[in-house]
């Protein structure tokens, strides 16, 4: 079996800010739409590869500028969630989905056990393990993290427009995410909700059970509608409020 990345494309897990000195380690899964050469275009055209259905669009940049504000370290995946979705497990039919919303994805149909694997290897387990091993060293330096992984969703889903701004999503420990939601209260600035427009049963929180729930980690999945975060200034303005809540709700929860 040929390898899906070359030596040239690089490490699939990009770390920064690993010196951080903030609690919260910082996860985005869907930060990048960039394809292994090996793959070409997976039979897509240029403007479903340029959607939300490749990427988050906005989640790296305002993860970024979070990680400054916090202090925090940042991990991403440097490739595209249609080659490998790094928030679901190798044996989840979604983590090389046949279809994506309304697009089917032809380099995805029929992919046999080898592809799979090449690609669960490729992907996923280097950014598995290296998120692993940071919360692993973390907890051993007596400096046990918060997990809090980022994403954007598209404002309109299969026609239907999503009143939702900002969702904070959790799984069974809920801690962070209600404290969140009460620093957030009801008066502020985005229409934040619990569990939306994703929640636990719509398999999005591998991530959170994998490295906060097994680790009995604090932990949140943060999920931001793409159209607030598409420039700079709307990048800023979330990731400074978004930044204030965690700092807020993690002095209350500790
Ligand atoms: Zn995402």
């Amino acid at each position: 079996m040929m390898g899906i990345l070359t030596g040239e494309e690089g490490d699939p897990v990009a770390l920064e800010n690993g010196v951080a000195r903030g609690p919260v380690v910082l996860v985005c899964e869907h930060a990048s739409r960039l394809l292994p050469k090996a793959l070409g275009t997976l039979g897509l055209t240029e403007e479903a590869l340029e959607s939300h259905i490749a990427w988050d669009p906005g989640a790296l940049a305002v993860s970024r500028l979070m990680a400054q504000s916090l202090d925090a370290t940042l991990v991403f995946q440097r490739f595209s969630r249609l080659v490998y979705d790094c928030n679901r497990p190798p044996e989840s039919p979604a983590a090389m989905p046949e279809k994506s919303e309304v697009f089917a994805v032809p380099g995805n149909a029929g992919l046999d056990q080898a592809a799979r694997d090449a690609r669960t290897q490729a992907l996923y387990l280097p950014f598995r393990d290296r998120l692993s091993g940071l919360v692993k060293s973390r907890i051993a330096e007596g400096r046990a993290p918060v997990i809090v992984t980022m994403h954007s969703f598209t404002p309109v889903y299969f026609g239907k427009p999503r009143a939702v701004e900002i969702g904070i999503l959790h799984d069974a420990d809920t801690r962070l995410a209600d404290a969140m939601l009460a620093a957030a209260g009801s008066a502020g600035p985005f229409d934040i909700r619990r569990n939306e427009p994703y929640g636990p049963e719509d398999g999005v929180t591998h991530t959170l059970r994998e490295h906060g729930l097994a680790n009995g980690l604090a932990n949140v999945m943060i999920e931001v509608r793409n159209d607030l975060v598409k420039d700079e200034a709307g990048q800023r303005v979330v990731a400074d409020y978004l930044a204030g809540l965690l700092k807020k709700s993690l002095s209350a929860i500790q």
